[in-house]
């Protein structure tokens, strides 16, 4: 699985060779995070036309860095924000509050009145008790419902039952709401991340429609349909094309919607994995036994330092080494550099990796520009947060 070519998905093979042609002359310590910001662009442009007609909402967790934000918000996207915090960057980075939608459904009374004060005038509910602070701290707010995604196929890494309510939970928020003046808007959801069965929005979107005919029994027509994110990207499991999510959306939207609502959509993972990549040095192979047919491989950056991702050997990433290496390979377990157990990345995922690797060499990490800084600890057994440096146009614009 591992150590084979990047899949022919276009511009990622251009980006890495930018990626790579910076390392070689800046030469930051390892591990690092570099993304190409032209690549954060690229792709969020793609996805823009992919779905014609639509707001496209960059969800900030998935890479909160300001240069990235600062650029998104240059090529005219919206952002869908969970605090304070994400809500304080965007601004910094130059967003409209109204470009923001405070997408999270776990909030308190003081987040709901620092986002209202700030500006921000879409909210999304899924509870009771957010339904009355809405009203009371962010009066007059757009509003919508998340529902619960059920009986959908499961996502690489799901939501489970987290967020949203029953599509009669979500009726009952919506007409409570326009009771008590707030505006509701409409409908949303989160098919899971990483989604590779574009087939899983058909059923999150049947579920949406219920909510609309159901509301407008009641007099309040909705009018706004926030499709999620959860769009795939190739790690070393290849994903759909973009316009493959786009036409199963479209035709869900068709099939379920007699006259067709405002579309939102919200990728995060789309829009930034492929414009990263992680730098990481090799500091031990071993086996523990000279026999074993295992080796063992300790990286610089683990599960604690912006790997987070690969809990449960969710997320396969490609990983590729750096410099000329023996054409024979073998079977390796693969893990971080922390003094704890789960620290491990792949034992399962059958990866192989050169039989001449040694301490030293440089093994970079593909697509990993999403879920990979922000997942990064404080400073866990002492080691730093992962570092991250802006390139665009093959140059630093930022590095911390
Ligand atoms: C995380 C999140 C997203 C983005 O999901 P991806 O799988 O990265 O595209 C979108 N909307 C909400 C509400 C989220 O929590």
């Amino acid at each position: 699985m591992a150590n084979r070519p990047p899949l022919p998905s276009e511009g990622v093979n251009d980006t890495v060779t930018r990626i790579r042609a910076f390392l070689d002359t800046y030469r930051p310590p390892t591990p690092c995070l570099v993304v190409d910001v032209d690549t954060v662009v690229d792709r969020y442009r793609r996805l823009a036309t992919a779905f014609p007609g639509s707001r496209v909402q960059y969800a900030v967790k998935a890479n909160p860095h300001p240069a990235v934000l600062r650029a998104l918000v240059a090529a005219g996207a919206a952002f869908d924000v969970a605090s304070p915090g994400e809500i304080d960057l965007c601004l910094a980075a130059g967003a409209d509050p109204a470009s923001l939608s405070y997408g999270n459904t776990v909030k308190k009374p003081s987040a709901i009145a620092h986002a209202h004060a700030a500006g921000v005038r879409e909210y999304t509910f899924d509870a009771e008790s957010d339904v009355d602070n809405l009203a009371r701290y962010a009066p007059g707010s757009q509003v919508s419902a998340r529902v619960l995604v059920q009986g959908g196929p499961d996502s690489v890494t799901p939501f489970g039952h987290k967020f949203g309510c029953h599509v009669d939970e979500a009726v009952r928020l919506l007409l409570r709401a326009a009771g008590k003046g707030l505006d509701p808007v409409g409908v949303g959801f989160h098919v899971g991340s990483q989604q590779l069965d574009p087939s899983a929005w058909d059923v999150a979107v049947a579920s949406a429609a219920k909510v609309f005919a159901a509301t407008a029994e009641h007099g309040v027509n909705l009018r706004r349909l926030n499709v999620g994110g959860g769009f795939g990207i190739s790690y070393s499991d290849p994903a759909p094309a973009t316009s493959v999510y786009a036409d199963a959306v479209t035709a869900a939207v068709r099939a379920h919607f007699a006259q067709p609502p405002e579309l939102v959509c919200e990728p995060g993972r789309a829009v930034v994995a492929e414009a990263g990549l992680v730098r990481s040095e090799v500091v031990v192979v071993s086996r523990k036994l000279p026999t074993d047919p295992h080796r063992w491989v300790y990286l610089d950056v683990g599960r604690y330092n912006g790997l987070a991702e690969t809990e449960n050997e969710a997320i396969a990433y490609r990983l590729d080494v750096v410099g000329p290496h023996s054409q024979e390979d073998g079977p390796v377990i693969i893990a971080g550099p922390t003094c704890d157990g789960d620290d491990v990345l792949y034992q399962r995922t059958p990866y192989r990796l050169p039989l001449s690797l040694r301490p030293g060499d440089v093994i970079d990490i593909l697509a990993a520009g999403a879920y990979t800084a922000s997942y990064s600890s404080v400073a866990f057994n002492g080691i730093e947060p992962l570092r991250t440096y802006c390139i665009s146009e093959g140059r630093l614009i930022s590095g911390e």
